[in-house]
């Protein structure tokens, strides 16, 4: 059997997704990106393939994508995360949901992808200049609060009421507005809703610039912050749908990638 894989540098995280000559998913692994992407991807992949039990002579192309994919010289290729990202919601979604807008949130910048009913992109829009609306400021308010972000979505749910205003446009400035309603008394539950609401207004306005298109898709780790996902769906008054694996579904789409231009080299 002939592997292929998928690299995924994110900021935050590298992401690793290998598929089978059938292109069906045959493992996943997420780990940090830490200050030296090109040694923990490679350190990453090694472990992967350990893991799967395949040896390094069948894994015969990689892609690489994302922030880092340039220093990983030992992909075959490297793409740009907006086609991976389609390509891997394209099939993380098959069957399920016919996506026209892909939304995604990493850890440092926010995406509004608007695709036709064939994988092609149409059009596109990126925030990485700001840090509210990623998953940097998710992580930032989690800290303040003292809980840990995978927890975010359980205390959003127990928030009772309106949930607060969160008015600062800068995620510096959100910072102080959080420890002032700390101090004021009000619940971490109550903030919380409050971020995930504030984070959902700029994700809408982003998602505007390209068009809201029902088959409305979300991925990247913030997806998988039920709060986030509930807060997006109540102010757009509409229902995204999540893969099963939200973190992982650029890699997959380079891994698929990996996977044609294998085939189409070996064809010519
Ligand atoms: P990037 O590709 O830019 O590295 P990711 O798509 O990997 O970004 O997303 C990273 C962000 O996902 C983190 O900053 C964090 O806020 C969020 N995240 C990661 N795991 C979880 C989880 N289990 N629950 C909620 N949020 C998470």
């Amino acid at each position: 059997m002939r592997y292929f894989a998928g690299i995924d540098i994110g900021s935050t995280a590298i992401k690793i997704a290998i598929v089978d000559e059938n292109k069906k998913l045959s493992g996943h692994k997420i780990s940090a990106s830490g200050s030296m992407f090109y040694k923990y991807a490679k350190q990453a992949l090694k472990e992967m393939l350990n893991e799967l039990g395949v040896d390094e002579e069948s894994l015969v192309y990689t892609v690489a994508t994302g922030y880092g994919r340039k220093l990983f010289k030992e992909a075959d290729e490297n793409i740009s995360e907006i086609t991976a990202n389609a390509m891997g919601a394209m099939a993380a979604a098959e069957g399920k949901c016919d996506i026209r807008t892909i939304i995604n949130i990493g850890g440092q910048d926010s995406k509004a992808i608007s695709l036709d009913g064939e994988v092609h992109v149409v059009n596109f829009a990126m925030n990485d200049r700001c840090a509210a609306g990623t998953g940097k400021f998710l992580d930032v308010v989690a800290m303040n609060l003292e809980i840990e972000v995978d927890e975010l979505g359980e205390y959003h749910f127990k928030s009772k009421g309106t949930p607060l205003a969160i008015n600062s446009t800068c995620a510096v400035f959100a910072e102080s507005e959080i420890i002032g309603l700390l101090g004021n008394d009000n619940s971490v539950e109550d903030i919380v809703a409050g971020v995930h609401y504030s984070i959902a207004k700029r994700i809408i306005k982003l998602v505007k610039r390209v068009g809201i298109k029902e088959g409305i898709y979300f991925d990247g780790g913030p997806a998988l912050n039920g709060g986030l996902v509930s807060a997006i769906e109540n102010e757009l008054g509409k229902r995204i749908f999540i893969p099963e694996f939200p973190q992982i579904t650029t890699s997959l789409g380079a891994a698929i990638l990996a996977h044609e231009s294998y085939g189409y080299e070996n064809r010519a």
